[in-house]
């Protein structure tokens, strides 16, 4: 899983990706409720061979980190699953063991000196590796860290009573991924209006997969990206826009999000950075009508 591994560079931060694992043989009509098997077919051939399995009937999803540097600091933009966490509603994620911190040594990151953990939101795959469980207790993976995200995912998800039923994949996570960092004091919210961060970053409000979802962008040297988090789940809702996942938890608003982000994104030309989709995992949109085509670099 190391080999070649593409650092993309925006103005003076470098990025790169850290894969925690690849979800294979993913059914469209899983992921996507509201599609008919004719409406993929008719998407399909915009796929790539890296988006699908080989039978080009299935997809493949990624989970991963995006490491950036910047001459000041080390910064992670999600932490995947983690390890030993308890999943009894997603077995998808129920009690891992996955190389995800030898793959981040190798990609040259001591937990110890990252600086600024970013999560876009606080769904399962994206705030697991906040924590590990060491001696039976889970404690912060980065522990010079500042974890810093949306105070709304905060406020909705620390209340069971808050979980409706696209969530569930994520009941325990709030628990064991971001309690503990919030309880040693390592924490900074983004209010809900988002806003400038560390002045390259600015968190960018695209609610509607989950309550408080945030997109980050980046800009340095007069060149942009940004970390669109699950705003998409996979290069087909390029051509369909008006298409949910199914782990979108508020479905008007994230509808919504999506033509606002992809629109900014093919305006600015700024490098997207998917949280999902696999390959390279980057690449540029570009409007067409109210629809967009995606070209990996
Ligand atoms: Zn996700």
């Amino acid at each position: 899983m190391g080999g070649s591994r593409p650092v993309f560079q925006i103005g003076d931060a470098s990025l790169v990706k850290v894969e925690e694992q690849l979800l294979h043989a993913i059914p469209p009509s899983f992921l996507y409720p509201g599609m008919t098997p004719k409406e993929f077919a008719a998407v399909q051939p915009t796929l790539t061979a890296s988006d699908l399995e080989p039978s080009r009937d299935a997809l493949v999803l990624s989970v991963h980190t995006w490491v950036v540097r910047t001459p000041r600091h080390l910064i992670l933009i999600d932490t995947g699953s983690g390890n030993d966490k308890e999943r009894p509603t997603n077995p998808l994620f129920h009690r891992q063991n996955l190389p995800y911190l030898e793959r981040l040594d190798q990609a040259g990151v001591d937990p110890e000196a990252v600086d600024f953990v970013f999560n876009t939101h606080l769904h399962v795959d994206h705030s697991g590796w906040n924590t590990r469980l060491i001696n039976g207790k889970w404690i912060p993976t980065f522990p010079n860290a500042r974890y810093v995200f949306p105070k709304a995912e905060r406020d909705y998800y620390s209340s069971p009573t808050s979980h409706n039923e696209a969530n569930r994949p994520s009941l325990g996570v709030y628990e064991d991924s971001v309690l503990p960092v919030i309880e040693a004091g390592l924490v900074d919210f983004i209010a809900p209006e988002g806003g400038k961060y560390l002045d390259i970053f600015e968190f960018i409000p695209t609610r509607g997969h989950s309550i408080g979802h945030m997109s980050i962008g980046l800009t340095s040297g007069g060149e942009t990206a940004i970390f669109a988090g699950d705003v998409l789940h996979t290069a087909l809702q390029l051509a369909r826009p008006d298409v949910n996942s199914v782990f979108c938890e508020f479905a008007a608003d994230a509808l919504d999000s999506r033509q606002r982000l992809l629109k900014r994104a093919a305006e600015t030309r700024a490098l997207y950075l998917s949280s999902h989709f696999p390959g390279s995992s980057a690449g540029f949109v570009a409007a067409d009508g109210d629809r967009f085509t995606w070209r990996y670099v």
